[in-house]
């Protein structure tokens, strides 16, 4: 692979946009020198560090260069079957670069169960969710998803999961879409929770019992705004008490992690799409209270450093060269950031927009 040398960028570090610089690309990494390098004019654009999906489910080849092709460059599944489409879309070049839990845990009482018509990934007790964490160890899952939605699971089941998680070094993140699942997660330890409460804004105490177990927080805002649009005038669900608890869990001193649910399945309430969600996520999250900075780091250097992806998040030499190259200025107005001018997945140009020379 040549390198590339994008000149006259102005980097995200973080914190802030830097004086326009060059960043070289060399092979998969970002390098140092610049000599003998191909050049791309940045013509002052911003460069960000290639986004990071925290919620996201997988479904083929297409919808990962959708990722790409909207500098979504990492996508952490969070539940999809069978494990041999996992292992097919793993460490693909040129397209979005996955992580995943494999299915997810369900209780064969829960909606989830009855609605999706599963038959993988059912645990009822604690002597089954010991044997369900070894299963996608063995599978090489990245870490362990439990859809926590009453009715089914009771704690003692969810804590038998989380501490399997544990055991074996991995996170336990927990689907809450209610608050009643929230506060069932925060008992049972888990380390992540995905979604935010349709049905009631958490209390001020509840939040705080967010910070206390030290979860964090994957609030799929453009998900919750998905379903609740389907199911107005059906089930007593608000956007505003999602929205409302995302503010409380910020103020509260949460972090929060950018993730969209991405999908395509039938079966699933809303099917937000892929890439492009990613944005609306962003400024959903700058509309419950985060500033642009914050929403722009949820989606990076938070993200990587949560799920320990220490190979990116930010723009150094030896990082991964993921990186999106933005008209416009996302730290004034984070809308700025579905304007995608080019992007780069490890290295590899996705689109054909800007031309190295
Ligand atoms: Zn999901």
């Amino acid at each position: 692979m040549d390198n590339v040398a994008l000149t006259n960028v102005r980097v995200f570090d973080g914190e802030r946009l830097l004086e326009p610089a060059t960043v070289v690309i060399d092979g998969d990494r970002i390098g140092r020198d610049p000599a003998g390098a191909a050049t791309v004019d940045g013509d002052g654009r911003v460069l960000l560090p290639g986004l990071i999906d925290c919620h996201i489910h997988l479904t083929d080849d297409a919808t990962l260069s959708a990722l790409a092709r909207n500098g979504v460059t990492t996508g952490l599944d969070m539940g999809t079957w069978p494990p041999e489409l996992v292992a097919s879309l793993r460490g693909r070049p040129g397209v979005t670069d996955i992580r995943s839990s494999g299915t997810g845990a369900t209780h064969p009482a829960s909606m989830h169960a009855k609605r999706m018509g599963r038959a993988q990934g059912l645990v009822a007790d604690p002597d089954e969710a010991r044997a369900y964490v070894s299963e996608r160890v063995a599978e090489g899952a990245d870490y362990i998803k439990i859809i926590v939605d009453p009715p089914g699971f009771d704690e003692a089941t969810v804590r038998a999961l989380v501490d399997a998680a544990h055991a074996n070094r991995l996170r336990a993140i927990a689907h809450a879409a209610n608050s009643g699942a929230v506060l069932l997660a925060q008992a049972a330890g888990v380390d992540v929770l995905t979604h935010a409460p349709i049905d009631r804004p958490l209390s001020d105490d509840e939040a705080r019992a967010t910070v206390a177990g030290g979860q964090v927080i994957v609030p799929t805002l453009t998900m919750m705004e998905a379903i609740v649009e389907r199911l107005a005038g059906v089930a007593p669900v608000s956007y505003d008490a999602a929205r409302a608890t995302v503010g409380q869990w910020h103020r509260a001193g949460v972090t929060i992690l950018a993730g969209t649910d991405a999908n395509q399945a039938a079966s699933a309430p809303a099917s937000p799409p892929y890439g492009s969600s990613l944005h609306r996520e962003l400024g959903l999250l700058v509309d419950a209270g985060l500033s642009a900075v914050e929403a722009l780091r949820s989606a990076t250097v938070l993200a990587a450093r949560y799920f320990g992806l220490a190979d990116r998040g930010v723009i150094a030499p030896g990082r991964r060269a993921d990186l999106v190259l933005i008209d416009g200025d996302p730290v004034q107005d984070i809308g700025a950031v579905s304007r995608v001018a080019a992007v780069w997945c490890a290295g590899v140009p996705v689109t054909e927009t800007m031309e190295a020379r």
